[in-house]
Protein backbone atom coordinates (compact mmCIF):
# COMPACT_ATOMS: atom_id res chain seq x y z
CA UNK A 1 0.00 0.00 0.00
CA UNK A 2 1.26 3.52 -0.93
CA UNK A 3 1.36 5.92 1.52
CA UNK A 4 3.34 8.47 -0.34
CA UNK A 5 3.03 9.42 -3.98
CA UNK A 6 5.19 11.81 -4.98
CA UNK A 7 4.30 13.00 -9.32
CA UNK A 8 6.22 15.26 -11.48
CA UNK A 9 7.63 17.34 -8.94
CA UNK A 10 9.82 19.84 -9.31
CA UNK A 11 11.25 22.40 -7.65
CA UNK A 12 13.41 25.34 -8.52
CA UNK A 13 14.86 28.21 -6.39
CA UNK A 14 15.78 31.70 -7.66
CA UNK A 15 18.76 32.86 -5.21
CA UNK A 16 19.35 36.41 -4.00
CA UNK A 17 20.88 36.72 -7.72
CA UNK A 18 18.30 36.15 -9.50
CA UNK A 19 19.72 32.70 -10.48
CA UNK A 20 17.50 29.93 -10.94
CA UNK A 21 18.90 26.44 -9.26
CA UNK A 22 16.27 23.62 -10.31
CA UNK A 23 17.07 21.30 -7.37
CA UNK A 24 14.60 19.03 -8.22
CA UNK A 25 13.40 18.40 -12.32
CA UNK A 26 10.93 15.74 -12.60
CA UNK A 27 10.63 13.51 -9.77
CA UNK A 28 7.97 10.75 -9.68
CA UNK A 29 8.29 8.53 -6.65
CA UNK A 30 5.58 6.00 -4.68
CA UNK A 31 6.79 5.09 -0.89
CA UNK A 32 4.88 2.45 0.62
CA UNK A 33 3.53 1.52 3.90
CA UNK A 34 6.19 0.16 6.35
CA UNK A 35 9.10 1.10 3.93
CA UNK A 36 12.86 2.09 5.33
CA UNK A 37 13.33 4.49 2.00
CA UNK A 38 16.83 5.75 2.11
CA UNK A 39 17.42 8.89 -0.04
CA UNK A 40 21.20 8.62 -1.36
CA UNK A 41 23.36 11.00 -3.46
CA UNK A 42 25.90 13.46 -3.91
CA UNK A 43 25.95 16.87 -1.76
CA UNK A 44 23.63 19.31 -3.96
CA UNK A 45 21.74 16.47 -5.76
CA UNK A 46 18.38 17.60 -4.33
CA UNK A 47 18.04 15.13 -1.33
CA UNK A 48 16.78 17.54 1.60
CA UNK A 49 14.81 19.58 -1.16
CA UNK A 50 12.70 16.33 -1.54
CA UNK A 51 12.59 15.26 1.78
CA UNK A 52 11.25 19.49 2.75
CA UNK A 53 8.98 18.73 0.14
CA UNK A 54 7.19 15.74 1.50
CA UNK A 55 7.35 16.97 4.82
CA UNK A 56 5.52 19.71 3.93
CA UNK A 57 7.99 22.17 5.11
CA UNK A 58 8.41 23.42 1.60
CA UNK A 59 6.00 23.67 -1.55
CA UNK A 60 6.81 22.38 -4.94
CA UNK A 61 7.05 24.70 -8.17
CA UNK A 62 5.09 22.15 -9.79
CA UNK A 63 3.74 18.73 -9.59
CA UNK A 64 2.35 17.53 -6.03
CA UNK A 65 2.94 14.96 -3.47
CA UNK A 66 0.56 12.84 -1.73
CA UNK A 67 0.26 11.38 1.79
CA UNK A 68 -2.55 8.96 2.12
CA UNK A 69 -4.11 10.36 -0.85
CA UNK A 70 -4.34 13.95 0.13
CA UNK A 71 -2.45 16.35 -1.06
CA UNK A 72 0.41 17.74 1.37
CA UNK A 73 -0.04 21.60 2.41
CA UNK A 74 1.69 21.57 5.36
CA UNK A 75 3.39 19.33 7.77
CA UNK A 76 1.76 16.51 8.59
CA UNK A 77 0.53 16.12 12.79
CA UNK A 78 0.94 11.86 11.69
CA UNK A 79 4.59 12.71 10.62
CA UNK A 80 7.98 13.04 13.11
CA UNK A 81 10.97 14.51 11.75
CA UNK A 82 14.80 14.96 12.71
CA UNK A 83 17.10 17.23 11.43
CA UNK A 84 20.52 17.24 11.02
CA UNK A 85 21.02 19.57 13.81
CA UNK A 86 19.96 19.39 17.22
CA UNK A 87 16.47 20.18 17.10
CA UNK A 88 15.56 20.19 20.81
CA UNK A 89 13.25 23.19 22.63
CA UNK A 90 15.80 24.43 24.85
CA UNK A 91 13.67 26.18 27.42
CA UNK A 92 12.42 22.53 28.24
CA UNK A 93 13.92 19.88 29.89
CA UNK A 94 14.24 16.64 28.08
CA UNK A 95 11.09 14.94 29.04
CA UNK A 96 9.06 17.75 28.32
CA UNK A 97 10.25 17.96 24.87
CA UNK A 98 10.71 14.10 24.45
CA UNK A 99 6.52 14.75 25.36
CA UNK A 100 5.84 18.12 23.32
CA UNK A 101 4.10 15.74 20.69
CA UNK A 102 1.74 13.95 23.10
CA UNK A 103 1.22 17.39 25.37
CA UNK A 104 -0.30 18.96 21.73
CA UNK A 105 -2.18 16.01 21.24
CA UNK A 106 -3.76 16.60 24.84
CA UNK A 107 -2.77 13.13 26.12
CA UNK A 108 -2.52 13.60 29.90
CA UNK A 109 0.68 14.04 32.16
CA UNK A 110 0.57 10.93 33.87
CA UNK A 111 0.20 8.91 30.20
CA UNK A 112 2.58 11.50 28.26
CA UNK A 113 5.79 11.01 30.66
CA UNK A 114 5.20 7.26 30.91
CA UNK A 115 5.95 7.08 27.33
CA UNK A 116 8.70 9.90 26.92
CA UNK A 117 10.45 7.82 30.39
CA UNK A 118 10.23 4.58 28.51
CA UNK A 119 11.72 5.93 25.09
CA UNK A 120 14.30 7.95 27.25
CA UNK A 121 15.14 4.54 29.11
CA UNK A 122 15.42 2.65 26.26
CA UNK A 123 18.21 5.79 24.49
CA UNK A 124 19.93 5.54 27.77
CA UNK A 125 18.84 8.80 29.10
CA UNK A 126 16.83 7.82 32.15
CA UNK A 127 19.18 10.25 34.62
CA UNK A 128 18.47 13.14 32.40
CA UNK A 129 14.90 13.51 32.57
CA UNK A 130 14.83 17.15 33.87
CA UNK A 131 17.96 18.03 32.26
CA UNK A 132 18.20 20.89 29.67
CA UNK A 133 19.42 20.11 26.48
CA UNK A 134 22.62 22.26 26.85
CA UNK A 135 23.75 19.68 29.45
CA UNK A 136 23.43 16.99 27.05
CA UNK A 137 26.41 15.89 24.79
CA UNK A 138 25.57 16.26 21.24
CA UNK A 139 25.14 12.88 20.78
CA UNK A 140 22.81 12.38 23.59
CA UNK A 141 20.11 15.51 22.74
CA UNK A 142 20.29 13.84 18.92
CA UNK A 143 18.73 10.70 20.93
CA UNK A 144 16.55 12.61 22.64
CA UNK A 145 14.92 14.32 19.40
CA UNK A 146 14.86 10.77 17.74
CA UNK A 147 13.01 9.99 20.91
CA UNK A 148 11.01 13.06 20.83
CA UNK A 149 10.18 12.50 16.89
CA UNK A 150 8.75 8.61 17.56
CA UNK A 151 7.11 9.76 20.74
CA UNK A 152 3.79 9.76 19.17
CA UNK A 153 4.21 6.91 17.05
CA UNK A 154 4.11 8.67 13.82
CA UNK A 155 3.46 6.89 10.79
CA UNK A 156 6.03 8.81 9.12
CA UNK A 157 9.34 9.11 10.12
CA UNK A 158 11.65 11.79 8.53
CA UNK A 159 15.20 11.94 9.39
CA UNK A 160 17.51 14.52 7.39
CA UNK A 161 21.22 13.29 8.32
CA UNK A 162 20.52 12.82 11.62
CA UNK A 163 23.55 10.73 12.17
CA UNK A 164 26.09 12.65 10.37
CA UNK A 165 27.27 14.91 13.48
CA UNK A 166 27.91 11.51 15.69
CA UNK A 167 30.99 9.88 16.14
CA UNK A 168 31.12 5.71 15.00
CA UNK A 169 30.28 4.45 17.92
CA UNK A 170 27.25 6.39 19.17
CA UNK A 171 25.76 6.32 15.09
CA UNK A 172 25.97 2.85 15.30
CA UNK A 173 24.38 2.67 18.28
CA UNK A 174 21.31 4.84 16.90
CA UNK A 175 21.35 2.94 13.72
CA UNK A 176 20.23 -0.31 15.86
CA UNK A 177 17.55 1.37 17.85
CA UNK A 178 16.36 2.73 14.47
CA UNK A 179 16.13 -0.25 13.44
CA UNK A 180 14.29 -1.93 16.30
CA UNK A 181 11.82 0.72 16.24
CA UNK A 182 11.46 0.17 12.53
CA UNK A 183 10.73 -3.33 13.48
CA UNK A 184 8.36 -3.29 16.53
CA UNK A 185 5.62 -0.18 15.08
CA UNK A 186 6.09 -1.30 11.65
CA UNK A 187 6.19 2.71 10.98
CA UNK A 188 7.30 4.04 7.22
CA UNK A 189 10.75 5.87 7.55
CA UNK A 190 12.23 8.16 4.74
CA UNK A 191 15.67 8.77 5.80
CA UNK A 192 18.38 11.25 3.80
CA UNK A 193 21.84 10.05 4.05
CA UNK A 194 25.17 10.47 2.18
CA UNK A 195 26.29 7.27 3.02
CA UNK A 196 26.54 3.96 0.52
CA UNK A 197 26.91 2.01 3.79
CA UNK A 198 24.42 3.75 6.21
CA UNK A 199 22.11 3.33 3.44
CA UNK A 200 22.84 -0.73 2.81
CA UNK A 201 22.53 -1.43 6.52
CA UNK A 202 19.32 0.58 7.04
CA UNK A 203 17.07 0.69 4.00
CA UNK A 204 14.49 -1.81 2.22
CA UNK A 205 14.58 0.34 -0.63
CA UNK A 206 17.55 2.52 -1.87
CA UNK A 207 17.06 5.36 -4.03
CA UNK A 208 20.21 6.91 -5.85
CA UNK A 209 19.67 10.49 -6.77
CA UNK A 210 21.71 11.51 -10.15
CA UNK A 211 25.10 13.04 -10.04
CA UNK A 212 23.38 15.57 -12.14
CA UNK A 213 20.71 16.96 -9.61
CA UNK A 214 17.53 16.74 -9.24
CA UNK A 215 16.76 13.67 -11.21
CA UNK A 216 16.40 10.29 -9.56
CA UNK A 217 18.92 7.67 -10.97
CA UNK A 218 18.16 4.79 -9.61
CA UNK A 219 15.76 2.84 -6.91
CA UNK A 220 16.95 -0.19 -5.47
CA UNK A 221 15.27 -2.53 -3.13
CA UNK A 222 16.96 -4.49 -0.91
CA UNK A 223 16.53 -8.13 1.46
CA UNK A 224 16.63 -7.64 4.59
CA UNK A 225 19.35 -9.42 6.62
CA UNK A 226 17.10 -9.95 9.17
CA UNK A 227 13.83 -11.20 9.70
P1 LIG B 1 21.36 17.68 -0.97
O1 LIG B 1 20.46 17.52 0.21
O2 LIG B 1 21.35 16.49 -1.88
O3 LIG B 1 22.74 18.08 -0.59
P2 LIG B 1 19.78 20.01 -1.46
O4 LIG B 1 18.38 19.53 -1.66
O5 LIG B 1 20.14 20.58 -0.13
O6 LIG B 1 20.78 18.84 -1.88
O7 LIG B 1 20.10 21.10 -2.55
C1 LIG B 1 19.86 20.92 -3.93
C2 LIG B 1 20.22 22.21 -4.64
O8 LIG B 1 19.28 23.21 -4.31
C3 LIG B 1 21.56 22.76 -4.26
O9 LIG B 1 22.11 23.38 -5.41
C4 LIG B 1 21.23 23.81 -3.21
O10 LIG B 1 22.20 24.82 -3.15
C5 LIG B 1 19.92 24.34 -3.72
N1 LIG B 1 19.06 24.86 -2.63
C6 LIG B 1 18.55 24.16 -1.61
N2 LIG B 1 17.80 24.94 -0.83
C7 LIG B 1 17.85 26.17 -1.37
C8 LIG B 1 17.29 27.44 -1.03
N3 LIG B 1 16.51 27.57 0.04
N4 LIG B 1 17.55 28.48 -1.83
C9 LIG B 1 18.31 28.35 -2.92
N5 LIG B 1 18.88 27.20 -3.29
C10 LIG B 1 18.65 26.12 -2.54
P1 LIG C 1 22.02 19.68 3.48
O1 LIG C 1 23.32 19.65 4.22
O2 LIG C 1 20.92 18.93 4.15
O3 LIG C 1 22.15 19.35 2.02
P2 LIG C 1 22.31 22.43 3.01
O4 LIG C 1 23.48 22.64 3.89
O5 LIG C 1 22.46 22.27 1.53
O6 LIG C 1 21.50 21.18 3.55
O7 LIG C 1 21.26 23.56 3.27
C1 LIG C 1 20.98 24.04 4.55
C2 LIG C 1 19.94 25.16 4.43
O8 LIG C 1 20.35 26.16 3.49
C3 LIG C 1 18.61 24.69 3.91
O9 LIG C 1 17.58 25.37 4.61
C4 LIG C 1 18.58 25.04 2.45
O10 LIG C 1 17.27 25.29 2.00
C5 LIG C 1 19.42 26.29 2.44
N1 LIG C 1 20.20 26.43 1.21
C6 LIG C 1 20.93 25.48 0.61
N2 LIG C 1 21.51 25.95 -0.50
C7 LIG C 1 21.12 27.24 -0.59
C8 LIG C 1 21.40 28.28 -1.54
N3 LIG C 1 22.16 28.08 -2.61
N4 LIG C 1 20.85 29.48 -1.30
C9 LIG C 1 20.08 29.68 -0.23
N5 LIG C 1 19.79 28.76 0.69
C10 LIG C 1 20.30 27.54 0.50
Amino acid sequence: NKIIEVNNLKKTFITEKQNRIEALKEINLDIGEQEFVCLIGPSGSGKSTLLRLMEGLIFPTEGIVKVKNKIVTGPLPEAGMVFQEYSLMPWRNIIDNVSFGLEIRNIPKIRRYARAEELLEKFGLSEFLQSYPYELSGGMQQRAAIARAIAASPDILFMDEPFGALDAYTRLQMQKDLIDFWLEEKRTVVFVTHSIEESIFLGTKIILMSPRPGQIDKEYDINLPYP
